[in-house]
């Protein structure tokens, strides 16, 4: 199966499954290109993304979308998504129960994408992959992932930056999310070598951080 048909395969059993929580919201499973090298992973949808059945369409998907265009990219070539799809009430954080409910399904639909670089927006989309990791002190690394993970062929990288929407409650984390955000094309560029070098992973990944790299 292609990663479209499978994509959207995957888009049609999680409608259909009513055990998932947050059922009263629509659901916003993602866009994007299936065959995207990035795949920006947020938290969940807010207001305006359950209005328009998009992920990142407020102020942080703008913030978020310009960012993108900045370097070069276009939107439609990379693939946007969050941890969980629907949208909880009141845009309050996604509850552990709700991470792990949702988990299967964006693990399948990374799988079917098989990025070269996903990149974490925030802590909670960090602490999916890295329980461990604080996002002040973890973001702007690179964090390499291999083949075992999430069902994907070759690895891939991880690459934690700090929510848009942090960024646009203060001037400080706006310049950092924009300066990593920067590195992003270098980080691209580098990726099959990182990925097929000799680097640790996972279970290391904090001897790998990169943060000087780039
Ligand atoms: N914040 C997120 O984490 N995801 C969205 O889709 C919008 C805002």
């Amino acid at each position: 199966m292609n990663k479209s048909s499978e994509l959207k395969k995957i888009e049609e059993e999680i409608a259909a499954d009513n055990a998932l929580p947050l059922q009263g919201a629509n659901l916003v499973f993602g866009e994007g290109s299936p065959g995207a090298e990035v795949v920006f992973i947020g938290e969940a949808p807010g207001k305006n993304e359950d209005e328009q059945i998009r992920p990142f369409v407020g102020r942080a998907g703008q913030l978020l979308r310009q960012c993108i265009r900045g370097i070069g990219w276009k939107e439609e070539d990379v693939y946007i998504t969050n941890i969980v799809k629907r949208r909880p009430p009141e845009n309050r954080d996604p509850l552990p129960d709700e991470i792990d409910a949702y988990k299967s399904y964006l693990t399948r639909q990374l799988a079917a994408i098989k990025p070269k670089i996903i990149v974490a927006l925030g802590r909670f989309s960090m602490n999916y992959f890295l329980p461990e990791a604080k996002i002040s002190r973890d973001h702007g690394k690179v964090f390499r992932f291999d083949g075992s993970t999430l069902l994907t062929a070759g690895g891939f990288l991880l690459y934690p930056i700090y929510h848009p929407a942090a960024a646009l409650r203060s001037t400080q984390m706006k310049e950092e999310f924009e300066k990593n955000f920067k590195k992003l094309p270098k980080i691209l560029e580098k990726a099959d070598e990182l990925l097929d070098g000799s680097m640790p992973q996972k279970g290391n990944e904090e001897k790998f951080a990169q943060k000087e790299l780039f």
